[in-house]
């Protein structure tokens, strides 16, 4: 009889391929799809392997619904173009979105009131009220189906309810992945294979050198039957009373930030990150199990508590809470190069850069592994250490990181070189090519885009525009 902690020998089976693509990209949240999408628009066949039933990850499984990090406060322009700037587009053309307008930028009173609850403000800085800036609350199924949409119309291969569990590696070099799924173990062979997990699953199981991470974890819900007019008056006609109340709603909680509640472009439907809980580890099966039964009591209690007290939220109900566990950090690669707060904080530039975040920049080799090729990794668990990625794993560069990694695959099979040996300067101007933006020029980009102009949803009536 075996005891827990106790290891098995399972026997050696065949494992049947059941695809093969020039390029194989593991996860299908922000950086999967934008890898997938940007590998497959450079003409390489690409299958996009998920674990859960949609595309989006965090975004959209795990219901967090405000993009940001894609304003650069010191050049004053939005940074982080591209697929981001196309999936905000499309989400803009079915009215799932909503966002300042280029005139509702900064700290004018009346823009600050209008924005603030929907969460598009510079929350880098010290100033308060944070300053409005460019940045999209969007409505979870949107992205489910812009993305979607897109893969196909990219001609991605696309295998949902698949989950990763081993790489394959010959020579030092990625050659594909084995699932398990309802129809059982599966082999899937790719020339290259880009890790999007956000867990560093395929990197770590290739043998890459990595760290292990740890950040608050929160179990992100949705309640419906809210009156945010009603709330946001109570804020802002009886501050002293308000201020009060929200202190012990965040007790009730246990953990958020300043604001717990925001808008989204459905009616009365408010999104809320949190509650946090620390000390959890989102590789651990037990953690994960805690964190989704603590969470839910806070939840709950939260409900309760509001019913009663908060204006606007007498009627309140949970819509639901989000499928994918809010894991913000596990392990991170520690790749070619491994970014700092300082590279952060100084704005450090690099010769290979390939993407932007918020006011920094990234450069092609923190997505490398040092040991292992023709794998790349891109999303938040990429090549950074602890302290730098909590500033720096938002959803837009998540994607920039995505596209970057995507373009690159597609750079070097057509090169007919490793990865590691990508052309980083054709990657960059692929990259500008197909409208991102991959910071490796000086200055301002000239342009403000065209959606920054207009407005998909109108934030006071909730009618198009
Ligand atoms: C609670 C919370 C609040 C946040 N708030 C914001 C915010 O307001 N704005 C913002 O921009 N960012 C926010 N972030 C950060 C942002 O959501 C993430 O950093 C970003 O989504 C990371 O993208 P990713 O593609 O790297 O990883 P993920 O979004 O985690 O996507 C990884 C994908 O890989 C799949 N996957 C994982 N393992 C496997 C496997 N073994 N087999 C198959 N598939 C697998 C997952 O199902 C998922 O689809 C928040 C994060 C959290 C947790």
């Amino acid at each position: 009889m075996s005891n827990i902690g106790d290891m098995i020998r399972q026997p050696a089976c065949d494992v049947p391929v059941a695809a093969k693509a020039d390029v194989v990209v593991v996860g299908g949240g922000p950086a999967g799809f934008s890898a997938a999408l940007a590998a497959a628009r450079n003409g390489a066949d690409v299958v996009l392997l998920e674990r859960y039933t949609h595309l989006g990850g965090l975004a959209s499984g795990g219901m967090v619904l405000v993009l940001d990090d894609m304003w650069d406060n010191h050049q004053n322009e939005i940074s982080v173009r591209g697929v981001c700037m196309t999936m905000i587009e499309r989400m803009a053309a079915m009215k799932l979105v909503a966002y300042p307008r280029e005139n509702e930028w900064g700290k004018d009173a009346a823009s600050v009131r209008r924005w603030s609850r929907w969460g598009t403000f510079d929350f880098h800085t010290q100033e308060t009220p944070h300053p409005i800036c460019f940045a999209a609350a969007f409505d979870p199924d949107a992205w489910k189906r812009v993305s979607l949409d897109m893969v196909q119309e990219a001609g991605v291969k696309l295998r949902l309810h698949s989950w990763f569990s081993q790489t394959l590696v010959e020579d030092g070099k990625a050659t594909g992945v084995i699932c398990d799924s309802k129809s059982g173990r599966q082999a899937i062979l790719g020339d290259i294979i880009i890790d999007a997990t956000g867990d560093l699953d395929v990197a770590a199981s290739a043998g890459a050198q990595h760290i292990g991470g740890n950040y608050i974890m929160t179990t992100v819900f949705r309640l419906g039957g809210v009156d945010t007019e009603a709330a946001e008056r109570y804020e802002r006609e009886e501050p002293e009373s308000f201020a009060a109340l929200d202190r012990q709603i965040k007790k009730v909680l246990g953990g958020s930030w300043g604001y717990w509640w925001l808008k989204t472009p459905l009616p009365g439907v408010v999104w809320c990150n949190c509650p946090h809980m620390a000390g959890l580890d989102g590789l651990k099966v037990e953690d994960l199990t805690r964190a989704e039964i603590q969470g839910r009591k806070h939840i709950h209690a939260l409900v309760d508590f509001v019913r009663t007290r908060m204006p606007g939220f007498e009627t309140c109900y949970v819509i639901d809470v989000a499928p994918q566990t809010g894991v913000r950090q596990t392990r991170l690669l520690e790749g070619e190069y491994v970014m700092t707060k300082e590279d952060l904080a100084q704005r450090t530039r690099f010769d290979d850069s390939i993407a932007r975040g918020r006011d920094y920049y990234m450069p092609y080799r923190v997505l490398l592994p040092q040991q292992i090729d023709n794998l790349l990794v891109a999303g938040r668990h990429y090549s950074v250490t602890s302290q730098a990625q909590k500033i720096s794993r938002e959803i837009p560069p998540c994607m920039a990181m995505g596209e970057a990694a995507g373009v690159a695959a597609a750079v070097a099979l057509n090169a007919g070189v490793t990865a590691r040996k990508a052309d980083v300067a054709t990657v960059q101007r692929l990259l500008r090519a197909q409208g991102a933006d991959p910071g490796d020029r000086v200055g301002r980009n000239p342009d403000v885009p065209e959606l920054a102009r207009a407005l998909a949803v109108s934030p006071d009536t909730l009618e198009t525009v």
